[in-house]
């Protein structure tokens, strides 16, 4: 009722470690007991008449929670309920492990189209959350803060060092917002093989590079040295690029 008089939304958060007594006696510590612990929640607050709700299934365990979260989504679905999902892998840990657990949990959802906040947990400063929470939507199409890159793991036909390519190439134009850019080691595969990448940048023979817009080459056999210049200024000539300085302000 209080809620309701104030206009102020409900989380109803299952946690896998402190579910109730009575859910896990009758359907066990498992995935499905969270689904059915939040939905029963929902559905009490459905039946008084207040659906200003964010669900939760949060589990350090990245199946189980992929698992309980998509079980609440069906149970929901087939009550014609359709309620904000909240997603998280708590307790994730730090450094690598733990971004790849929240990448795989979070991301895995998003991709399937579940999701609409998400948090990421990790034992560290709570900035870096922020960051790996970005790139997390950035790589699942959600949000697009930064340059995207497509490049290929380069193998006997790559005459150039691509890695340094990528590196060059990221350091800059990863502030453009929305442009996709294909670094590639051959013109074999290179080009077909960049997807839809905006702008092509590909390795064509001994430090030698092509630069593509779109599928269309533009410039040939160009020394690498040159080739990045060459590209900022294709980017110019499509009024895609902005200096760093202007994004800050
Ligand atoms: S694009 Fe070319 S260099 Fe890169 S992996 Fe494929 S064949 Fe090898």
């Amino acid at each position: 009722e209080i809620c309701k008089k104030h206009n102020t939304a409900i989380r109803i958060g299952t946690n896998h470690g402190s579910l109730s007594e009575r859910v896990v006696s009758r359907y066990g510590n498992t995935p499905y007991a969270m689904a059915v612990s939040a939905y029963e929640f929902a559905k009490i607050c459905h039946s008084l008449g207040f659906d200003n709700l964010v669900l939760s299934q949060k589990s350090s365990n990245v199946k189980i929670m992929v698992a309980s979260t998509r079980m609440l989504c069906e149970m929901l679905d087939k009550e014609g309920l359709n309620y904000p999902i909240h997603l998280g892998v708590t307790e994730a840990g730090d450094g690598q492990d733990g971004r790849i657990k929240s990448a795989i949990g979070i991301g895995g959802m998003l991709a399937i189209g579940i999701g609409d906040t998400i948090r990421v947990s990790l034992t560290e400063k709570p900035e870096n959350e922020i960051l790996i929470a970005k790139d997390i939507l950035q790589a699942s199409g959600d949000r697009i803060y930064k340059a995207e890159f497509v490049s290929c793991p380069s193998c006997g036909r790559t005459k150039y060092n691509i890695e340094e390519a990528l590196a060059r190439v990221k350091a800059e134009c990863s502030h453009l917002v929305g442009v996709k850019i294909g670094v590639m080691g051959c013109i074999v595969n290179g080009p077909g093989e960049m997807a839809d990448a905006h702008y092509g940048y590909v390795g064509s023979g001994d430090n030698k590079v092509n630069l593509y817009r779109s599928k269309d080459l533009v410039h040939s056999n160009i020394d690498e040295d040159l080739a990045i210049e060459m590209l900022k200024e294709m980017i110019k000539e499509d009024g895609n690029w902005k200096d760093r300085l202007d994004i800050i302000k």
